[in-house]
């Protein structure tokens, strides 16, 4: 095989095989190594590498990496990927959330600022509160840009931004992790922070809790949840720190909040207080979801079911659908007559369809009348690339359970 050097100067050159530009033709921002002919050179993971197909043209530039996502791309066609292509990107981010209407003084204060391929920026995840920035990089390849990404958001001058922390040592790549603290990129800030949501206070630990502090993407649900929950008796399993629990607790009899975390239980205590001060209406449970309920028949007549991701991989789909089945039966089978039952599923590799059809065979499988009152997704702030379903990754069910 004959070498051809990179038209950019350092940039290794990667042919793609007859007939496998397809995914790229169609903008999907991953590539899979099967798609691949040949690498004219030896790119590092996280090198930016040059895209052709078998007749010399320019497809593309994107993040090299060893795994079976072989490259994430940035740019289709000519334009290259520089300190500016990256300003810009951010610039554009935070221009969408602005015309959204998103405001820290609007009775929302936190809200995602960069959502990954939705944004055209695969591997980053930022997420505002209230003027502190938290990140977290998901390839090598975007987190060597960290320092102007961090300076673009900084600078971005539409919304006040005081510090930013990278929370990258989970979520980078293994063995190949650069990282190996989290550490606040820019400024500092106070932590706990207190942070508001649709006029709810909610103190967010976004150093020692889970992702980037707070489940952002469930906003407009908690919402449409306070509409179901007046004088309800509630039950929120994988509470966290009370997100669902502080919305119902505005018009609930009764609200207990379930999860096996320690930490996340006391946090959704303070901000119930925070909220309601001490209130014997609320009661949070550090105990197993599964356990939980499996004694709660006929106590509850409104439920939130909002598990971690049960799979990350294709391959554990199955186990994943047949977790969400149990679930979701145990729940339709305690709940009162007449109860209402908010069922999600964060799994990327979970589609719209498989989830309704777990749900299905966990009602078919009680024999209780279930319907569907609402289909639910992700906000706006976390907008899904039409090109790359799989950023559409929450989904969720409001049911009415006979
Ligand atoms: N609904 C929450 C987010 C839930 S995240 C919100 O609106 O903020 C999923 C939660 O499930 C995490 O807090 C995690 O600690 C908890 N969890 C994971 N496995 C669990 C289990 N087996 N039993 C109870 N909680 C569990």
């Amino acid at each position: 095989m004959k070498k051809v050097p990179a038209r950019r100067e350092g940039l290794v050159k990667v042919v793609l095989k007859s007939g496998k530009d397809q995914s790229v033709m169609r903008y999907h921002p991953w590539l899979f190594s099967g798609a691949i002919k040949k690498v004219y050179g030896d790119p590092a993971e996280g090198d930016l590498v040059e895209i052709f197909d078998n007749k010399e043209t320019l497809l593309g530039t994107g993040h090299y990496s060893p795994g079976s996502i072989a490259i994430r791309i940035l740019s289709f066609g000519k334009n290259p990927v520089d300190d500016g292509f990256f300003a810009g990107m951010v610039r554009k981010a935070v221009e969408y959330r602005r015309n959204l209407g998103f405001n820290p003084s609007s009775g929302t204060s936190m809200f995602r600022l960069i959502h990954g391929e939705g944004d055209g920026l695969p591997g980053l995840i930022a997420d505002y509160y209230n003027g502190t920035v938290v990140t977290q990089f998901h390839s090598a390849g975007m987190y060597r840009s960290r320092n102007t990404i961090a300076d673009a958001i900084v600078e971005n001058g539409l919304f006040p931004v005081h510090s930013v922390y990278d929370k990258s040592m989970a979520t980078l790549p293994g063995a190949a992790s650069p990282v190996n603290e989290n550490a606040f990129l820019r400024g500092i800030s106070d932590n706990p922070v207190e942070i508001e949501e649709n006029n709810l206070r909610f103190r967010i630990d976004i150093i020692g809790g889970q992702k980037t502090g707070f489940f952002i993407d469930q906003r407009d649900n908690r919402k449409l949840a306070s509409n179901f929950s007046a004088g309800k008796t509630l039950l929120n399993l994988f509470s966290y720190t009370g997100g669902f629990s502080v919305y119902a607790m505005k018009n609930a009899a009764l609200v207990h909040s379930v999860d096996s975390s320690a930490p996340a239980s006391a946090l959704a205590r303070e901000n119930i207080i925070l909220n309601y001060g001490n209130t014997p209406n609320h009661e949070a449970i550090e105990a197993d979801a599964f356990e939980y309920l499996g004694g709660t028949q006929g106590r509850y007549d409104m439920m939130i079911l909002d598990p971690p991701a049960f799979a990350k991989h294709n391959s554990v789909l199955g186990n994943a659908l047949q977790g969400y089945k149990r679930l979701n039966m145990k729940a339709i089978e305690a709940i009162r007559p007449g109860g209402i039952i908010f069922t999600f599923s964060c799994s990327q590799v979970v589609s719209r369809e498989n989830f309704r059809k777990s749900v299905f065979a966990a009602a078919a499988n009680t024999g209780r009348r279930v319907r569907i009152l609402h289909q639910m997704g992700q906000p706006a702030d976390h907008p899904v690339n039409i090109y790359h379903p799989e950023s559409e990754y929450l989904k969720g069910l409001v049911l009415h359970v006979e």
